[in-house]
């Protein structure tokens, strides 16, 4: 890169914040578009799964990210903002952003990279599970902020004595509209399981599952059934909230059933932004078959992170990494 190039981030996630760090490195200058008012995304309320020891989560491949993109004399941050128009040729793009102040143009843009992440589910969407209450039901995303915030009596006020998971949830399916497997929900659960066992030591668990991310999460499995946790083959159909919550599936062994929990978890995965067609209109990008977004071959424009497809942390910042690498080989 021989002049200084005038790079366009939208979404200052991990994969943006991660990508923009690299190219400000190179020698490029950053401007980053986000629309919440603090970058970070959804890595930034994650708290750490260590139980006595290491998890391997990935949160503290973040540590300082966010700090040194705000303190980078090359990257300008733009928050609260969103890009509604690039226009230009493949080598030189004008972007139209709407922001708290009205409009605003970044101009002579090299390059973009659309980093805009992934969406959660949510209870109230999933077509295969009736949920009823909220009371002791949280999803994946919800139980962070307390993982996050825990002290040393550990993440809840009183210690349960059963905690329930129901995996892919919202994952797998066809009538879920997302028909893969979200690569992160077993993993986190199971950190998760670990960091309330370590605090409740009588906490006993149930898995819920459909299938079980590849092998290289089987070992996990294997360490938490030996810790007591017992896991059932089924995609529950109800769950009631209430002081206990309880799980309604049919066992394929003993047929309908309802068992009682402290807590129920719905392991949430990973789903397309719901305005992924929207950048893909403004962008030039494309959709694949489940929604997520896809670069289409036009110069100067990428996308990373799991606005590509299902990640972990390693794997986002990885991709962020090889995409920012990627726009500046072509300037
Ligand atoms: C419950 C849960 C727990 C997880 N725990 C782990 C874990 O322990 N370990 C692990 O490795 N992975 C975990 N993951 C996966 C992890 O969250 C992702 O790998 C990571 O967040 C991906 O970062 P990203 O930058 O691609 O997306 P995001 O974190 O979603 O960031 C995208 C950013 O873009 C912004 N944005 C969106 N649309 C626009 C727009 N139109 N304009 C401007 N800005 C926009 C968003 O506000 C956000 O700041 C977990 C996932 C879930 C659901
Ligand atoms: S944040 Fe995750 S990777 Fe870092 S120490 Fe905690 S468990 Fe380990
Ligand atoms: S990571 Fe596990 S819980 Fe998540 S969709 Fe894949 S198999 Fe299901």
């Amino acid at each position: 890169m021989k002049n200084l190039k005038k790079i366009l981030v939208v979404g200052g996630g991990l994969a943006g914040c991660a990508a923009a760090s690299r190219m400000a490195e190179g020698g490029a200058e950053v401007v980053i578009v986000e629309r919440e008012p603090v970058i970070g995304g959804r890595v930034r309320g994650y708290g750490c799964k260590a139980d006595a020891k290491c998890n391997h989560c990935g949160v503290c491949l973040t540590k300082g990210l966010w700090k040194g993109v705000l303190k980078n004399p090359s990257i300008e941050t733009i928050v609260s903002s969103r890009v509604v128009d690039l226009r230009g040729t493949d080598t030189s793009y004008d972007a139209e952003l709407d922001t708290p102040g009205g409009r605003r143009y970044v101009t002579g843009i090299s390059g973009a990279l659309v980093t805009t992440g992934f969406e959660n589910i949510g209870a109230a969407r999933s077509a295969h599970l009736q949920i009823e209450g909220t009371e002791g039901v949280a999803t994946g995303s919800e139980l962070e902020p307390a993982m996050r915030g825990r002290g040393k009596n550990g993440p809840f006020a009183a210690a349960p004595k059963s905690v329930a998971f129901i995996q892919c949830f919202g994952s797998r399916d066809k009538k879920e509209r997302s028909n893969y497997c979200s690569r992160v929900c077993c993993a986190y659960s199971t950190r998760m399981a670990r960091v309330i066992r370590h605090h409740y030591p009588d906490c006993r668990f149930t898995f819920f599952y459909m299938e079980l991310q590849a092998a290289a999460n089987a070992d996990v499995f294997a360490e938490m059934r030996s810790l007591g946790a017992d896991f059932v083959k089924c995609r529950p159909s109800r769950v009631t909230g209430g002081r206990p919550a309880s799980v309604e599936y049919d066992d394929p062994a003993e047929g309908r059933r309802r068992r009682d929990f402290d807590m129920v978890v719905l392991s949430e995965g990973i789903h397309p932004a719901r305005d992924n067609w929207r950048s893909a209109e403004v962008f030039g990008l494309e959709l694949d078959e489940n929604g997520f977004l896809r670069a289409r071959g036009k110069r100067g424009v990428h996308v990373a992170g799991t606005a590509k497809r299902p990640m972990t942390i390693a794997e986002t910042r990885h991709d962020a990494i090889l995409a920012a690498d990627a726009i500046t080989e072509e300037l």
